[in-house]
């Protein structure tokens, strides 16, 4: 089986780790998230891809959910004792070395998907992963603060002021030239399922979706979401923040609506959410909570069911089930 799915970061890569488990002999093609992708000191740094790459490839630091597993902060604290800016953002140094890589080879002239592929024959993520674009699409976030009404990065907004202050609008800086990169609209193309994790509909899944093409790829397939939010809350992390700035109310039923038809044609929601509704789209409650590996590979398992039946309604598709 052909399985596309896009990613942003935490929710994105812990469900794709349940993915791998849940499929084991599919071929599966990320199409990850690069909105997030901020240059910090001259290095160019993908937070998305990195989460899902360490996350798949065994070396992130679980806890956290971002960045490398037994990982120290030198380069950062002698950074900071130049006095160098921005000091909010956590590089560590291990991760460092992934965004010397990345630039390195940026500079020489490889584009970001070459790039990415260089970096996962060390992680062997078991995952083709491909950045949504070569070209630069960089999130920013228009705020008004003591400096005035002003556009900042996403990081700035999203790490340094923890989202506190409120985005008045989110821009995706460059989204109308940005092209697919190379591989995107193929996947797209000859996937038999597309799946949307539950990642952050805003400034993830939807810049996704802005990237030109992508959108109109995936609207004729079977596209199956998982709602990243549980009960009139994100299940961690501040993606009310992002959809309070669309105009979009924190319900699943409404991150539904905010993709709906002809995008996405089944719902994972959470049984708290088991009312949610919308035509043209089959609804499923199932427990969406990713704890450990297991209730993740259980949530993929529920997401590839569902895909199946929508594809082929009335065939059984699991092992076990009458044909
Ligand atoms: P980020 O780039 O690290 O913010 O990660 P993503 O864009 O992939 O995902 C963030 C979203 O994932 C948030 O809106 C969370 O609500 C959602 N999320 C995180 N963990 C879980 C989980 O276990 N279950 C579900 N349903 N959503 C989750
Ligand atoms: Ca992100």
């Amino acid at each position: 089986m052909r399985i596309v799915s896009l990613a942003g970061g935490i929710g994105g890569a812990r469900f794709l780790r349940g993915l791998l488990s849940a499929a084991p002999g599919s071929e599966i093609t990320v199409i990850g998230n690069t909105g997030d992708d901020i240059t910090l000191y001259g290095l160019q740094v993908c937070p998305d891809l990195d989460t899902v790459m360490y996350t798949l490839g065994g070396g992130i630091d679980e806890e956290q959910g971002w960045g490398r597993s037994e990982e120290t902060h030198v380069v950062k604290e002698e950074l900071a004792a130049y006095g160098v800016e921005p000091q909010w953002f956590g590089l560590g140094d291990r991760d460092v070395a992934t965004h010397i890589v990345r630039t390195q080879m940026l500079k020489a002239g490889y584009p970001l998907s070459a790039v990415t592929e260089a970096l996962c024959a060390r992680w062997r993520p078991g995952v083709r992963l491909i950045p949504m674009t070569d070209d630069r699409a960089e999130t920013h976030v228009v705020i008004t603060d003591e400096r005035g009404r002003r556009a900042v990065h996403f990081q700035e907004w999203w790490v340094r002021l923890r989202a506190s202050v409120p985005a008045e609008q989110i821009i995706l800086v460059g989204g109308d030239e940005a092209r697919p990169a190379p591989g995107v609209l193929q996947a797209v193309a000859d996937a038999d399922v597309v799946l949307l994790p539950p990642s952050n509909p805003v400034v993830s899944i939807g810049t996704i979706l802005r990237v030109k093409g992508i959108r109109e790829a995936l609207e004729p397939k079977t596209v199956v979401g998982v709602s990243p939010i549980v009960g009139g809350a994100p299940v961690r992390g501040m993606a009310d923040a992002c959809l309070r700035a669309i105009g979009v109310e924190t319900t699943a039923q409404a991150v539904l609506e905010l993709y709906g038809p002809p995008l996405v044609n089944g719902w994972l929601v959470a049984e708290e959410d088991a009312g949610v509704r919308l035509d043209g789209v089959r609804v499923e409650a199932r427990p969406l909570i990713m704890r450990d590996l297991a209730s993740a590979r259980d949530l993929a398992r529920a997401a590839l069911d569902l895909a199946a039946e929508l594809a082929h309604p009335g065939a059984g598709v699991r092992e076990g089930n009458a044909r």
